[in-house]
């Protein structure tokens, strides 16, 4: 599947990237830009520059910029399409995604098939264990139907006898409905209750199955796929997002049978992860649909352990405009179990009793002896590891604050750490620096900025001077680009950009948003033009004093070629240049 490019520019079109940056951190408006502190490297002014007009935002330290696409994808560390889905989501676009047959991403229509085969088979004598199962499980045969419950058979070859002959091993291989052993193929599931399970689409791409015997294991899902990927699919979704548009609140579970023993009682937005823990995108998929989550373990320790890491794995997205909430069950409860047997009202009661977040992870950081100076030394470095994972700065400032209170320390004074983030902008200022002039890096940018301001200047003859150069071909691809497309986005321009440096440069130039009328942008362009000719002419007479005082390297010999050839007019005296430089000694 792929997503057509008329649809990212219509969300980009309706999506304001000061409301996509400022609904995860808080914004400020000074002159012509909103800022903030900078999400992608330890930052403690606000580096980082929103520019509304031009959609775009830019990091001063560490160069980070992008347009609201680009945010996302490094903010909540997304794939590209699962950015586009939350954009679409925040804006109400629904993603209309094309069918490419040389995509590999695309659900195998064989799960779809196995599906119905399952769900025929429970009606069929031999299901009786299974259906057995299901009573037994209190589960209704509307709320099968629902599910698509249905049961393997306990066969080598049921699935693969239905399917025939026809169809070729390869599709057979990426299906995941089937094991393999030497060039034979078996059927994956045999002897279970099939839960299929859908994508948000709602299309099948995989199955997860209950064993009804004795046998391991017990739970067994569908490997890995092109289409079907653990820790981003979430059991109930596109079922509770088929009934609700608007999703009040969503409960995550742990197990298929949560969903739907919930489901049965009358809870039905539940939805499960898929036998792992939950994962960073998990979360922001679920924050894509509501703002309001429960996370509802089991009550043993691996429950524990699972709400611990659905903690760590939102702070680092957590939102003002997110609620979560964590509810516990007696040991030795699930979900499923305790609604069965404590009822409907029982089960509300402990969501209405659900403790928050914070909550949570403060009692943790509470089990320390806080009465001790170890007890607190040891709360805190338990805790700050953890607050700093917060991007969103006012939601990190108040867990610093807390936590400062609960250890007696001031914990804003211990995490200047050398995170690695630190060293890379302090490196890329020093490439900065060193391979340009802070005079020339300014009249570049300065040539950008009336570009961005008037597109048309990029017909002007004056860059023509350039031309010749390699050095300035980043300028003819800006160029090039404005003299096609004149309304072309500063984002788009960036990707077709290929050094980093130049994207910096750039990308400053948006966020400087220069006030210019036409006329002082072309003095700018000329004045800006002269000094990177004159640092030209500059270049050619220091590179032949160095010759004549000692010897000039390969690339340093081939520049001053360069810069003599491309003259318009070449005198005797460049001739006798060129010879000598052309001659192999010295
Ligand atoms: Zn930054």
């Amino acid at each position: 599947m792929s997503i057509p490019t008329s649809f990212i520019d219509q969300l980009l079109d309706q999506t304001d990237i000061v409301d996509v940056v400022g609904r995860r951190i808080p914004l400020n408006k000074k002159g012509s830009n909103f800022w903030c502190q900078c999400p992608f490297h330890d930052d403690s002014n606000p580096s980082l520059a929103v520019n509304q007009d031009k959609q775009f935002f830019y990091c001063f330290v560490c160069q980070e910029s992008g347009n609201a696409i680009h945010f996302i994808r490094r903010y909540e560390n997304l794939e590209f399409v699962d950015a586009i889905e939350t954009l679409a989501s925040a804006a109400g676009m629904t993603v209309p995604y094309e069918n490419n047959r040389l995509e590999k991403s695309k659900p195998s229509g064989l799960v779809e098939k196995a599906v119905k085969f399952y769900q025929g088979n429970l009606n069929e004598k031999t299901a009786s264990k299974a259906v057995e199962y299901l009573k037994d499980r209190k589960i209704t045969g509307a709320t099968a139907k629902k599910f698509n419950i249905g049961y393997a058979q306990d066969k080598w070859d049921g699935l693969l006898n239905h399917f025939g002959s026809d169809i070729p091993s390869k599709e057979l291989d990426e299906s995941g409905l089937f094991s393999r052993k030497d060039d034979r193929f078996y059927d994956r599931f045999r002897g279970r209750v099939i839960f299929p399970i859908r994508n948000i689409k709602g299309d099948f791409i995989a199955m997860g199955g209950r064993i009804i015997d004795e046998g391991e294991p017990k739970y067994l899902n569908s490997p890995e796929t092109s289409f079907f990927n653990k820790s981003n699919e979430l059991f109930g979704l596109y079922e509770v997002k088929e009934r609700e548009k608007n999703i009040a609140s969503l409960i995550v579970v742990e197990g298929y049978m949560d969903v739907i023993g919930l489901y049965e009682h009358g809870i039905k937005n539940a939805v499960a992860t898929l036998g792992t823990a939950v994962t960073p995108n998990h979360v922001s998929k679920i924050m894509r649909y509501t703002n309001k989550i429960f996370f509802a373990f089991d009550g043993d320790l691996a429950g524990g352990k699972a709400a611990w890491k659905a903690v760590e794995n939102t702070f680092p997205i957590i939102r003002e405009d997110i609620n979560i909430h964590f509810v516990f069950f007696d040991q030795g409860h699930d979900p499923d179990s305790y609604i069965n047997e404590h009822g409907l009202k029982a089960f509300q009661k402990l969501l209405d009793e659900s403790i928050s977040l914070s909550s949570y992870f403060l009692s943790k950081v509470k089990e320390f002896n806080l009465e001790t100076l170890e007890g607190r030394a040891q709360a805190a470095a338990f805790a700050i590891p953890i607050v700093n994972k917060i991007n969103n700065s006012v939601i990190k400032e108040v867990y610093a604050n807390e936590i400062s209170k609960l250890c007696g320390m001031d914990i804003k004074t211990m995490d200047a750490s050398s995170r690695p983030e630190i060293r890379k902008a302090e490196s890329d200022n020093a490439m900065r620096s060193s391979s340009n002039t802070p005079v020339r890096v300014k009249a570049v940018i300065n040539i950008f900025s009336a570009l961005l301001a008037f597109p048309a200047i990029a017909n002007e003859s004056v860059f023509d001077e350039l031309k010749d150069d390699p050095k300035f071909n980043f300028l003819f691809v800006i160029l090039d680009l404005y003299k096609e497309m004149p309304d072309i986005k500063p984002s788009r321009v960036i990707e077709s950009l290929e050094s980093e440096q130049i994207k910096g440069y750039f990308s400053e130039a948006v966020v400087a948003g220069l006030e210019l009328s036409e006329k002082n942008a072309l003095k700018l362009v000329n004045d800006c033009m002269d000094i990177l000719l004159k640092n030209q002419k500059d270049r050619e007479q220091s590179l032949k004093d160095k010759y004549n005082v000692r010897s000039i390297t390969p690339a340093e010999r081939r520049d001053l070629q360069q810069i003599i050839l491309k003259k318009e007019e070449i005198t005797d005296d460049d001739r006798d240049w060129l010879k000598k430089l052309s001659s192999k000694q010295d």
